[in-house]
């Protein structure tokens, strides 16, 4: 009898299973992030009561990102739109007058403090807030009172959701804080485009980059590279870091002063297209990139 039962349950299920992910459900809340911090949160606290879809395409650099006019027509079919903030997509902040009242849009940076940082245009805030994990949860936070607005009778799902990912947050945030609490081994060499800076600010990191933002506008000079191969070799530094999507040329160039390798350090911006289907995390980039940093303070 039991068999039965459950042989029917699974044949009742199976329609559905064939067709998750490949048309909307209109029961769930549709949510379009603009980039895969926001497109992660926003999975993990709505759970199966939301469909997320990541507007940038994977591989996609983001910065030079511009939606083009299918993406508008898919953020206003949306319930609800999510990008970071007006520092990192400038374009955002037309969305609003562009797609109907019945898309709510939510800025992930709200009430969270941006820190300035120097480069070659003088002092401008850096737009990468959710490599600091306190900021990470804050978005977590908007995300989940948006949810909230728009479905009152999940609250409590919500909730519980937030707290649970904010939890595994704060586990990945001391993993970090761990790491670098006695100080640190060899100093972090980047020889790509810098986007870490609030991760390097959070844990006192010492590091060197040839690249001073996440820009790609501001090359760095021979004599700046120069200086860091120099600096390698006499500190027998054997890992010289690089942003994912960016040309690795002169991390090698680095490195190899020191017959060194390249690791990625992976801001997150986006993923690509073998990292989607390993469905990888917010949480499983950082990781990785802790186990690349422990190699590169050795
Ligand atoms: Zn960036």
């Amino acid at each position: 009898m039991k068999k039965i039962f459950v042989l029917l349950l699974i044949l009742t299920l199976l329609p559905l299973a064939g067709c998750a992910g490949e048309s909307t459900d209109s029961s769930k809340i549709q949510i379009t992030a603009t980039l895969f911090p926001q497109y992660d949160f926003a999975r993990h606290i709505g759970g199966d009561k939301v469909e997320v879809t990541l507007l940038l395409p994977s591989g996609q650099e983001s910065h030079l990102y511009d939606p083009s006019p299918s993406d508008m027509a898919k953020i206003s079919e949306s319930d609800l739109f999510i990008y970071t903030g007006d520092m990192m997509e400038g374009w955002a902040g037309d969305i609003a007058s562009s797609v109907g009242s019945d898309v709510k849009i939510l800025d992930a940076s709200r009430n969270i403090t941006l820190f300035a940082h120097d480069d070659d245009h003088g002092h401008s805030l850096d737009p990468h807030i959710w490599l600091d994990f306190d900021n990470a949860k804050a978005m977590c936070a908007n995300i989940a009172t948006e949810l909230i607005l728009l479905s009152p009778e999940n609250e409590a799902y919500f909730t519980e959701n937030l707290i649970n990912y904010t939890n595994a947050l704060t586990a990945l945030d001391n993993e970090f804080k761990k790491e670098f609490e006695n100080g640190q081994g060899k100093e972090l060499i980047f020889g790509g485009r810098f986007a870490v800076g609030y991760l390097t600010r959070r844990y006192n990191i010492k590091y060197k980059s040839a690249y001073d933002s996440c820009s790609a506008n501001s090359e760095p000079s021979v004599q700046d590279i120069t200086a860091l191969s120099d600096f390698v070799k006499a500190n027998d530094i054997k890992v010289v870091f690089c942003e994912e999507f960016s040309d690795p040329k002169i991390a090698r160039e680095i490195a190899s002063a020191n017959n060194g390798e390249v690791l990625v350090m992976h801001s997150c911006h986006n993923t690509s297209r073998e990292e989607r289907e390993q469905d990888v995390t917010f949480i499983s980039l950082m990781e990785n990139n802790l186990s690349n940093i422990r190699k590169g303070l050795q």
